[in-house]
């Protein structure tokens, strides 16, 4: 089995990611770095829905540092950007880079995130930064559309059934207006 890191932001979005790459024949490795998240009560419930759903399934999970700053230093000039827009561009670039680092950090030749399952996310746009990285790094990234295939809808099922907390907004504190 070929193991990918699977940059994950929250349980019910990775639920359904998890299950499609072991079906894939992958073995995927959580890596949750979301410093976008606000406030921090709310880093710490999705962070902790993860890791409870993670050790259910027997997946490897990984925290990187919460540091807000990195994130806020990132998109400085770009705050009113409505989503979809450059804002989310830079907080997906910064995202998939630590990623992408932390896979050559343990010799992983794949990367890819969950943040394709939303339908409220532009897939091209996040694979057009995923490729950015890797062409910086050399780790690959696969292009997986996991919202293809009824996967947001699998996921919110599996969500449901494993009684996780779903979140009502993306994640920044732009996001919640
Ligand atoms: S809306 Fe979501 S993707 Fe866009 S900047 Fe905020 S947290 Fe990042």
């Amino acid at each position: 089995m070929k193991e990918i890191v699977l940059h994950a932001c929250c349980a019910p979005c990775a639920s359904y990611p998890i299950q499609l790459l072991i079906k894939d024949n992958f073995r995927p490795v959580v890596f949750f770095y979301n410093p976008n998240i606000y406030p921090f009560e709310e880093y710490k419930i999705r962070r902790d829905e993860l890791k409870r759903y993670c050790e259910k399934k027997s997946v490897d999970f990984f925290e990187d540092e919460y540091c807000p700053d990195d994130y806020y230093n990132v998109i400085k000039g770009y705050e009113s950007e409505p989503e979809k827009g450059q804002r989310c561009s830079l907080c997906f670039n910064l995202r998939l880079h630590k990623t992408a680092l932390f896979a050559i950090k343990k010799d992983i030749k794949y990367f890819t995130t969950t943040l394709s399952v939303s339908p409220h996310k532009n897939s091209k746009q996040i694979f057009e930064q995923g490729k950015i990285i890797e062409a910086k790094t050399g780790v690959e990234f696969l292009e997986y559309d996991f919202k293809k295939h009824d996967g947001f809808k699998i996921s919110r099922m599996i969500a449901k059934e494993n009684n996780m907390y779903a979140q009502k907004y993306c994640g920044c504190r732009f996001s919640i207006r």
